[in-house]
């Protein structure tokens, strides 16, 4: 018996619907927001992620899907969505044209975690990235635009935002942390990342090391003044826009390359797993990666947890849909060709095709959760009505089959 592989899921139609749904909605406000897609590929050079991720970021170090090719390229399924988007843009030159660029991407992404409720394999996200643009309007927008996704679909989420400065505010928010780390009892990882990485002991879940942090210096009490008053204008145009917020100086975010702004919408309906989305700037990655140097600012939603947080949006009341076609001979050929005709002008249409019996037919209309059935026979296509019942009510009534198309499309319950 074969199985999806570890961390993976099949996603049977109910669900690949809702699926479809989160993607529409994804892909609808990208669009008023001003955003265009970009799709890369699942791959690309290992490289890149090892380049533009962060060496010593957990994503690379332990998570990354990296196979060799048979032209001997090493190449990896892609974790994240900012690196490769940001490869395209250097790539085909896009920051030649029109600033700011604005880009939404919405697919899988591949991890190699340990699986656990809301933690996946295969996960999906929905990204987008904002190119050109250094101001804090430009961090608001990109905030606003997942608080939005969260309110459209009427999920609850709490918005969580620090700033970690520049590199110049990082000097002496490193030092002082090391200093006031070194000798404290920490896990095995974080006293190797305290020489290699000290901001990454920020977010390192061990119960050891949060106390540690208890009174640990914050890196917000160390911005210089031009990265103090950035963060002061996206709290405030977040405000601006009624969007509420708390600060936490513990949010550095897993990856390399962010600057100043960090941010993260939290659930408290999903365990630990409460991380629905994130995101921050990213004003050295252009650069980083081939390309003139391009402020950036961008977020991604977690899909899968979304999901799982059953938005009411989504919410079908798993009513009947469509019309069932009872067919019978011999008249059976002609209600077929009549349901491909009305397939064709956008009524979802099935009928039988196992020669059922009209009273199984009904049975199956039933069991497909069809809302109408619509009976076809030798008498129907003489007297040109036919007999239509709502599979809900039981009521029936006459159509005219000359105009069953526009009759059936104005119907409840069709589409
Ligand atoms: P990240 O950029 O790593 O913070 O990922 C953004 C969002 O993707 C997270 O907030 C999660 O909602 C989601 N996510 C990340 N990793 C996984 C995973 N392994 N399984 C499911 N969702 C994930």
């Amino acid at each position: 018996m074969f199985r999806v592989p570890r961390g993976t899921r099949d996603f049977l139609p109910e669900q690949a619907e809702r699926f479809r749904s989160l993607e529409n909605l994804a892909a609808d406000l990208a669009r008023r927001y001003g955003y265009g897609e970009l799709r890369t590929p699942i791959f690309e050079y290992t490289e890149l992620f090892e380049r533009g991720v962060g060496e010593s970021t957990d994503i690379v170090e332990k998570e990354m899907y990296t196979f060799t090719d048979r032209g001997e390229r090493s190449l990896t399924l892609r974790p994240e969505g900012t690196a490769p988007v940001v490869r395209a843009f250097v790539e085909h030159k896009l920051y030649t044209g029109p600033m700011p660029a604005k880009y939404y991407y919405f697919g899988p992404m591949f991890r190699y975690e340990k699986p656990q409720a809301g933690r996946f394999r295969q996960l999906w996200q929905f990204g987008v990235e904002l190119f050109g643009a250094p101001g804090p309007r430009a961090d608001v927008e990109v905030i606003a635009l997942g608080w939005h996704y969260f309110r459209e679909l009427g999920v609850e989420s709490r918005l969580v935002l620090n700033s970690i400065g520049c590199v110049q505010c990082r000097i002496g928010y490193k030092e002082a942390l090391v200093s006031f780390l070194t000798g404290r009892d920490m896990c095995r990882d974080c006293c190797s990342r305290l020489e290699r990485n000290p901001l990454r002991v920020l977010d390192c879940k061990n119960d050891g090391c949060r106390a540690a942090l208890e009174s640990a210096p914050v890196i917000t009490d160390y911005l210089c003044p031009p990265c103090r008053e950035h963060f002061d204008q996206v709290k405030a145009g977040l405000a601006g826009l009624n969007i509420p917020f708390t600060v936490d100086p513990l949010l550095v975010r897993g990856l390399d390359y962010y600057n100043r702004t960090t941010f993260e919408y939290k659930t408290d309906a999903l365990g630990s797993q409460d991380a629905l989305g994130g995101g921050g700037r990213y004003d050295g990655l252009v650069e980083l990666l081939g390309g003139p140097g391009t402020p950036a600012v961008g977020l991604a939603l977690g899909i899968d947890r979304i999901e799982m947080l059953n938005p009411p949006a989504l919410d079908t009341g798993g009513g009947r849909r469509g019309v069932w076609l009872v067919t019978m001979e011999p008249a059976a050929a002609e209600a077929i060709a009549l349901a491909h005709e009305l397939r064709r002008k956008g009524v979802p249409v099935q009928y039988d095709l196992l020669a059922r019996g009209v009273k199984a037919q009904f049975k199956q209309a039933d069991r497909h959760r069809c809302r109408w059935a619509l009976v076809i026979g030798p008498d129907e296509l003489e007297s040109g009505r036919a007999v239509l019942r709502d599979m809900e009510s039981g009521d029936q009534q006459q159509l005219n089959l000359a105009t069953v198309a526009d009759e059936l499309a104005a119907l409840e319950g069709v589409k």
